[in-house]
């Protein structure tokens, strides 16, 4: 390993407790999410303007990380360091997710019982949420929408994969009942008959580093896998999901010395 698992599960378990937004695996900030001028305590911010990114850190004290962090998320993968990997193993079952619209993006909120195990630690799914376009790159190209798969488990360590999403010449069926929902209503929800494993791509090689969450308050300590390769959703699929958000993309952050790890073989 290229950086220290134990020093970002440690930073994970400190931001645990700021998580709110779109990155955030919290399924219970629906109402602070949804009405983020009302009752909450921390800032509305959005993805342009004077509360845009360029603005976060900013925008509260409590987000000072999207500003002043030394390992923020998005970044542009240009190079990783190929290791022995062992894939994740996605012990994931279809189920009814409960979508709702926070305000940022379309998140389906996961049942229990679907967990990714990484180097031996089991990681509850929380939620799925999507940015469009992407928010990784890959050699400067940006893919037309990214979605964050969130698992925390419950000392507080996060694990957000990704599926980079391009379009293809055919629907994809696993993707329709998340974009069937895509019209939820702020404030209200959903139901989504899912099946969460029949959404990632077949092969299981993710390029891996420490990273943040993508919107504020931007917490380090996130343990990132990015799947190497992207899914396809048909156009009509694709511009569902931008008929509901479009440019909640957070740009890319600088690398800061760290180091992008990359499967050498797939299994
Ligand atoms: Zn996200």
């Amino acid at each position: 390993m290229r950086y220290s698992v134990s020093l970002s599960f440690a930073s994970a378990v400190v931001a645990a407790g700021l998580l709110v937004g779109a990155c955030s695996d919290d399924s219970t900030s629906t109402a602070s999410t949804a009405a983020p001028d009302s009752t909450t305590t921390l800032p509305h911010w959005t993805y342009e303007g004077e509360e845009g990114p360029a603005h976060w850190g900013e925008l509260s004290e409590a987000y000072a990380t999207c500003a002043d962090g030394s390992a923020q998320t998005p970044i542009n993968i240009t190079s990783a360091s190929t290791e022995a990997l062992a894939d994740p193993t996605f012990d994931y079952s279809a189920g009814t997710a409960t979508v709702i619209n926070n305000g940022h993006t379309i998140q389906a909120n996961a049942p229990e019982g679907n967990t990714v195990t990484v180097d031996g630690v089991s990681s509850p799914l929380k939620q799925i949420h999507f940015h469009a376009p992407s928010e990784h790159t890959i050699d400067g190209t940006t893919y037309a929408a990214e979605v964050h798969f969130v698992h925390k488990t419950d000392a507080g360590e996060i694990t957000v994969v990704g599926v980079l999403i391009e379009e293809g010449t055919t629907a994809n069926a696993a993707w329709q009942p998340y974009i069937d929902a895509m019209g939820v209503a702020k404030g209200a929800e959903q139901a989504a008959e899912i099946d969460w494993a029949a959404m990632l791509p077949t092969s299981k090689m993710t390029y891996r580093y420490a990273g943040s969450l993508t919107t504020p308050p931007c917490s380090e300590g996130v343990s990132w896998m990015l799947m190497e390769t992207p899914v396809q959703l048909s156009a009509d699929q694709i511009a569902a999901i931008v008929a509901a958000y479009e440019g909640n993309a957070r740009p890319v952050q600088s690398l800061n010395g760290r180091t992008v790890q990359m499967d050498s073989s797939e299994g």
